[in-house]
C-alpha cells in the first residue's frame, strides 16, 4: 500500500457569502521512499493539503489513507496516535521549544510515545550527529544559526521513525546557501531512512532534486510543467 494516498480530497472555506474551493478532488499516492516536491503559487492550497495529509485538519470530502489505512472513520485519539507514529512534520519556522536544548527538543516526541529517557537521548544524539550537529546538542534554539535550528526541527520530525515526512517550505526562511545545505541534509536523511516525503517549496532548484514534482491547479494535483 502507498505510504500516503489522497483520493478526491476536497476542502472549502466560507468567506462571507462566498465559498472558496481550495481543494476539489486532489489525488496523489506516495510510495515508500518516494520524494515528491509540491510547487505552487501562494494561496494555491499547499499548506491546507499538507495539514490534511498530516491529519491535522479534516477534509470536506475524499479519503486519506496512511500506510493503507483509511482515516476518515478514526476517532480523534486514533488520528493523533497515527500522526505521532507514522508522520513527521517540518514547517518553515522551526517551532522548537525555546527553554529546551537541541537534544531535549528531539527527545520529547519520543518520550511522549513512552520511550525511556536513555533510549530517547541515544536516538536524538544519533540523529543530530547525522545532521552535523554533534557539537550543538546542549545549545538552546536561540544559540543556533537558522540552518542549525531547521536541522534540529528535521531531527525532531523523524525522531519517532515515521514512514512519511511532510514539510511546508522547510528552507523558506533561510538564505540560499544555507537552504541548499539544509535541503540536501534533509533529502539525504529521508533517503537513508527510506521515508516518503511530500515537500512544499518555491525553489525549483531544490524541487528538481526530488523524484517527482507536482503542482496544485484549480484544487487538483497535477504534474508540474
Ligand atoms: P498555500 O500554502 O499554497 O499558500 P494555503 O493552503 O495556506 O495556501 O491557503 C489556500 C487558500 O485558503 C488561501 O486563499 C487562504 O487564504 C485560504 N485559507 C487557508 N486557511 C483558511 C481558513 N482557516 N479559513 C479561511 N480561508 C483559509
Ligand atoms: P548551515 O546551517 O547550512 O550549516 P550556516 O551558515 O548556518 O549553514 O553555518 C555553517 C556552519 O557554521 C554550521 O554547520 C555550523 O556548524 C557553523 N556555525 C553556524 N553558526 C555558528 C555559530 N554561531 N558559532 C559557531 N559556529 C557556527
Amino acid at each position: 500500500a502507498p505510504v500516503l494516498l489522497l483520493s478526491g480530497v476536497e476542502r472549502r472555506y466560507r468567506q462571507g457569502e462566498a465559498t472558496l474551493n481550495i481543494l476539489s478532488g486532489a489525488d496523489i499516492a506516495l510510495a515508500a521512499g518516494e520524494t515528491v516536491a509540491l510547487v505552487a503559487p501562494s494561496g494555491a492550497g499547499k499548506s491546507t493539503l499538507l495539514h490534511i495529509a498530516g491529519l491535522l485538519e479534516h477534509a470536506d470530502g475524499g479519503e486519506i489513507d496512511i500506510g493503507g489505512r483509511p482515516t476518515s472513520r478514526l476517532s480523534d485519539s486514533e488520528r493523533t496516535m497515527l500522526r505521532r507514529t507514522r508522520i513527521g512534520f517540518v514547517y518553515q519556522f522551526h517551532h522548537l521549544l525555546p527553554e529546551f536544548s537541541a537534544i531535549e527538543n528531539v527527545m520529547l516526541p519520543q518520550m511522549v510515545l513512552g520511550l525511556s529517557k536513555a533510549e530517547a537521548r541515544r536516538r536524538a544524539a544519533e540523529l543530530l550527529s547525522y545532521l552535523g550537529l554533534e557539537k550543538r546538542l546542549t545549545h538552546r534554539p536561540a544559540e543556533l544559526s537558522g540552518g542549525e535550528q531547521q536541522r534540529v526541527a528535521i531531527a525532531r520530525a523523524v525522531a519517532n521513525a515515521p514512514r512519511l515526512l511532510l514539510a511546508d517550505e522547510p528552507t523558506g526562511n533561510l538564505d540560499p546557501r544555507t537552504a541548499d545545505h539544509v535541503f540536501n541534509a534533509l533529502l539525504q536523511l529521508v533517503r537513508a531512512s527510506g521515508l516518503a516525503a511530500l515537500i512544499a517549496t518555491h525553489n525549483l532548484d531544490l524541487a528538481a532534486r526530488m523524484d517527482r514534482q507536482v503542482t496544485l491547479r484549480d484544487g487538483r494535483i497535477e504534474p508540474l510543467g
